[in-house]
Formats: C-alpha cells, structure tokens, sequence
C-alpha cells in the first residue's frame, strides 16, 4: 500500500472535514489532535478555543447565526474526556 491516508483537516468556511466531511473536528481528528498535542492539553484546548472562534467568524461571514453552545460542544466539548488520564 502506497496511499497516504488523508488527513482529518477543517474545510472553511464550513468547518467540515475535508477527507470525511463530518463537522470538525470528526473523531479522527480528534484522535490526531490528542496524539499531537500529547502532553500539551493546554495548548491543544487554546488551539481548539482558536479554531471555534475562527469558525464562528466564519459563521457570521455566510450571513448567519452560530450557536455558541453548539459550536463550543463540538469544538471543545469532546476535550475533558480526552483529558482524563489513560487506563
Ligand atoms: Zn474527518
């Protein structure tokens, strides 16, 4: 196998996935991020708190209205999980 696999990376301005087009981050990309940011949870929660903001700029910039509850479940909701320390 020679294919790369395709990184989970956010498609602007609809913050979808570009390689499985789930909202971002999908579950792959979160497994990246936790990976990538192992031992950084701080920056990594910058990181995210970064992306939401941009995204819901992104939001405002088609003309609509972006919910902040629903954009900071999806964007750090998923993080106190990955937090907790590995069994
Ligand atoms: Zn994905």
């Amino acid at each position: 196998m020679t294919a790369r696999p395709r990184p989970h990376l956010p498609m602007r301005p609809a913050w979808l996935c570009r390689n499985c087009a789930a909202p971002w981050p999908c579950g792959p990309a979160q497994l990246a991020l936790v990976t990538e940011f192992y031992g950084h949870s701080i920056a990594l929660a910058f990181y995210l708190a970064a992306s939401m903001q941009e995204a819901i700029d992104d939001v405002y910039g088609l003309g609509l209205r972006p919910n902040p509850a629903a954009m900071h479940a999806r964007f750090l909701g998923w993080l106190s999980l990955a937090r907790r320390p590995q069994r």
